[in-house]
């Protein structure tokens, strides 16, 4: 007799366990499938597969994906936070080296202005040019 190979699918989905029986023909094959069942394979093959699903892996780039469809235009929002400069990178004030904030405007004589103003005192006002 040819030698058998029997297939046992736990269900039709492509992660379903199997298990593979082989033979040297209907009757060793047989014995093999009761042997498997009485040791009681079939169940621990399952709860193997079952503890196994329970820690999926992230599909590569499956992470990077999510964040892009949860965020379409994060990238015009990161270029939009770029042009104004965050507030570690901004000087201190030239004259007593307190703190400064971004000002910019028209002065009383109708000049554009804009430059780091100080925080604890307005007339230290360092002008970008
Ligand atoms: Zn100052």
């Amino acid at each position: 007799m040819a030698e058998v190979s029997i297939t046992f699918k736990a269900h039709g989905g492509y992660e379903a366990p199997w298990i593979v029986v082989r033979g040297t023909d209907a009757a060793d094959a047989s014995a093999e499938v009761e042997a498997l069942r009485v040791m009681g394979a079939f169940g621990a093959v399952k709860q193997i597969a079952a503890e196994f699903a329970s820690t999926p892996v992230p599909e590569p780039g499956a992470a990077e994906a999510a964040v892009r469809a949860a965020f379409p235009n994060a990238t015009e929002v990161q270029q939009q936070a770029a042009s104004v400069p965050p507030a570690q990178s901004l000087p201190v004030c030239e004259t007593c080296g307190g703190p400064t904030k971004f000002k910019s405007g028209t002065s009383a004589k109708g000049g554009a202005y804009q430059g780091y103003a100080c925080t604890a005192d307005r007339t230290h006002f360092d002008h970008v040019k």
